[in-house]
C-alpha cells in the first residue's frame, strides 16, 4: 500500500519512468519489479523495473554500439545537452527535490540543495566539454616533435549509492558525457527514482539514444560482474563502501579496467583552543548534520583541544538538541530518518559500544520509537581511544568529541584511520593551518568551514577512502585517454 497521500507526492511519483532505459528505449526489466520505499515510514512508494544480466548486458552493447558516434560527436553539442540538462534541473528544482526526499528521506531544503548541487556539474562540464585538447612540442635533441592528443575512454560503468541519489550521478555522467564515453548506469535499488528522473531530463534534453543507459536491479552482484568481466567495457567508476569497492577492484583487475573509486570516510573535524568556537560549532553543525550524517564527508570524531573541548560539546549538544526531527516533508525538519532499519541498527550499537566502554551521551543516545528509521541527534563525550566509532564509518547523526593536549596528538589521532577522505580543521592562525593540513592524509581539507563539496573542485581520497576525483579540471581526465604520438620531421 502506498503511503503517499499529498497529491504533489502523487504526482511526482507517477511522473517518474519505471522502467530500465536501453538504447534509448524504455522497458521492462526480465525479472519483473522492485520495490522502493519510503524511510520516513518503512512502507512502499512505487515499483520499478528489476533487470536479469542479459538486461544489464543488453545496456552494455548499447552504449557500445553508440560509442563511435559519440566520440566523434561535435564536443559544442555535447556540451549544449549538458547545459539544457542543467537548465531542466533547476526548473523542475522544486518536485525532483520532493522525489528525493521521498525516497532517501532527507529535509526537503537538503534536497533542493542536492539538485542545486548536482545540476552544476552538468554546467560545470558542459562548459569543460570544449576545452579537451592536447600539447605538441619540440623533441629535447631538436629533431621530431611529440603530440599528445586527449580520447574518450569508451564505455564506462557508473555506480552509485543512495546517499546522495542525483549528485553522484551527475558527477559521473556530467563528465562522461563531455569527454564522448556512453555509459550504463546502475544507481542504488534504494533510491532509484531521482536517477530515472535524470535520465528522462537528458532523453528530453536530446541525449542520442545509447549515450546513457539507465539499469535498476535488486542483484547488484548477480547483473554487474559480467559487465566488469566483459572484455568491452572500459571503465568502472563507483562510489560507495570501501567493502564493496574492494570487490569491484578484484573483478576489474581480469580487465585491468580504468578505475575511479569514492569510497568510505571517517573525517576528523579538528577544533584548535584559538579557533572561533561559535564558527567551528555552525560548521560541525553542517559537516554532522548534512543528509541526516550519512554523508561520505560526515564529520566522524571530533577532536578539540582540551581548553575548549567541554564548551564545544555543550554549544554543539544545545544545536543538535534543538533540531526537529522528522518526515522530510514537514515543514522545519532538520533531521530525516536514516535509509533503512539496518543503518540505524549499526548506529545504535556504535553509540551502545562507545557508552559501554564508558563515553557520556550529552544530548540524544537513542533511536526513536514508532514508524520510519528515525534516530536522535546524538553528542558523546568522554570518548575511550578504543571505542568502535573512532575506526568506523557511523552515517548517522552521532557526533563524538575527544579532546586533544596538542598540534601532534591531534594529527596522531586525525590519521589514525585507514580511511582519508576529508579533514575539517578550525584554527585561526595561518601558519598552524598549512603546518597541520600538510600532514594531514586526507584527498580534501575544510578550512574554517564544514563542508567541501563544489563542482569545479577535485573531490576524491587517499588511502582506503579510494582513488580519482570527481569535479573540477581533474573529474575530465578520468574519462580521457592520453595517446601520444612520435612525429618524425
Ligand atoms: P554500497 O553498499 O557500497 O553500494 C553502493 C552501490 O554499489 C549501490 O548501487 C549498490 O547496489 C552497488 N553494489 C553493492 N554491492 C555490489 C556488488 N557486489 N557489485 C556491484 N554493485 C554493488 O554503499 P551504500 O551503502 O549505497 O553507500 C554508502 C557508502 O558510500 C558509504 O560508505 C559512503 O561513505 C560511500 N560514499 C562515498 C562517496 C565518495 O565520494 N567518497 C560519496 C557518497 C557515498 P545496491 O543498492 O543494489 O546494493
Amino acid at each position: 500500500m502506498s503511503t503517499i497521500t499529498a497529491p504533489a507526492e502523487q504526482k511526482i511519483v507517477g511522473e517518474v519512468p519505471k522502467q530500465l532505459y536501453i538504447g534509448g528505449e524504455w522497458r521492462d526489466g526480465a525479472k519483473g519489479t522492485l520495490s522502493v520505499e519510503d524511510p520516513s515510514t518503512g512502507e512502499p512508494l512505487c515499483e520499478v523495473a528489476d533487470a536479469s544480466t542479459d538486461d544489464a548486458k543488453a545496456a552494455l552493447t548499447a552504449a557500445v554500439e553508440a560509442g563511435p558516434e559519440w566520440a566523434a560527436h561535435p564536443p559544442r553539442e555535447r556540451g549544449e545537452i549538458l547545459r539544457r540538462s542543467f537548465e531542466a534541473l533547476i526548473a523542475r528544482a522544486d518536485d525532483l527535490a520532493l522525489l528525493m526526499t521521498l525516497e532517501m528521506g532527507k529535509p526537503l531544503a537538503e534536497s533542493k540543495a542536492e539538485i542545486a548541487y548536482a545540476a552544476e556539474f552538468f554546467r560545470w562540464f558542459s562548459e569543460e566539454s570544449v576545452r579537451i585538447d592536447g600539447r605538441y612540442s619540440v623533441n629535447s635533441n631538436g629533431q621530431g616533435r611529440v603530440l599528445t592528443m586527449k580520447q574518450p575512454v569508451g564505455p564506462c560503468l557508473l555506480i552509485t549509492p543512495w546517499n546522495f541519489p542525483m549528485a553522484m550521478g551527475t558527477r559521473k555522467i556530467g563528465p562522461a558525457i563531455a569527454a564522448g564515453c556512453t555509459t550504463v548506469v546502475k544507481p542504488a535499488q534504494q533510491t532509484p527514482l531521482s536517477m530515472l528522473m535524470l535520465v528522462k531530463i537528458l532523453e528530453g534534453a536530446g541525449l542520442p539514444a545509447g549515450v546513457v543507459n539507465l539499469v535498476t536491479a535488486s542483484s547488484s552482484s548477480k547483473t554487474m560482474a559480467p559487465l566488469i568481466a566483459d572484455s568491452r567495457l572500459r571503465k568502472l567508476s563507483f562510489t560507495g563502501s570501501t567493502e564493496v569497492g574492494r570487490k569491484l577492484m578484484e573483478q576489474a583487475s581480469h580487465n585491468l579496467l580504468r578505475l575511479s573509486m569514492e569510497l568510505g570516510g571517517n573525517a576528523p573535524f579538528i577544533v584548535f583552543d584559538d579557533a572561533d568556537i561559535d564558527a567551528a560549532v555552525q560548521g560541525a553543525l553542517i559537516a554532522k548534520m548534512r543528509n541526516i550524517g550519512e554523508a561520505c564527508t560526515a564529520a566522524n570524531r571530533f577532536h578539540v583541544a582540551d581548553k575548549v573541548a567541554d564548551q564545544f560539546a555543550e554549544k554543539l549538544a544545545e544545536k543538535m538538541g534543538a533540531m526537529k526531527v522528522g518526515r522530510g516533508t514537514e515543514e522545519g525538519v532538520q533531521v530525516g530518518p536514516l535509509i533503512d532499519n539496518g543503518q540505524r541498527t549499526k548506529v545504535a550499537e556504535l553509540v551502545e559500544d562507545a557508552l559501554g566502554r564508558g563515553a557520556k551521551a550529552v544530548v540524544g543516545g537513542h533511536a526513536r520509537v514508532g514508524a520510519g528509521y528515525f534516530f536522535d541527534p546524538t553528542v558523546l563525550t568522554d570518548i575511550p581511544d578504543d571505542a568502535n566509532l573512532l575506526q568506523e564509518e557511523i552515517f548517522g547523526p552521532v557526533a563524538p568529541v575527544k579532546g586533544f593536549a596538542d598540534e601532534d596528538e591531534a594529527i596522531a589521532a586525525a590519521n589514525n584511520t585507514e580511511y582519508g577522505l576529508v579533514a575539517y580543521v578550525f584554527t585561526n592562525n595561518l601558519k598552524r593551518a598549512l603546518r597541520v593540513i600538510e600532514r594531514l592524509e586526507t584527498g580534501m581539507v575544510g578550512l574554517n568551514q564544514g563542508m567541501v563539496s563544489n563542482a569545479g573542485a577535485p573531490f576524491g581520497g587517499i588511502k582506503q577512502s579510494g582513488f580519482g576525483r570527481e569535479g573540477g579540471y581533474e573529474g575530465m581526465e578520468e574519462y580521457l585517454e592520453t595517446k601520444y604520438v612520435a612525429v618524425n620531421l
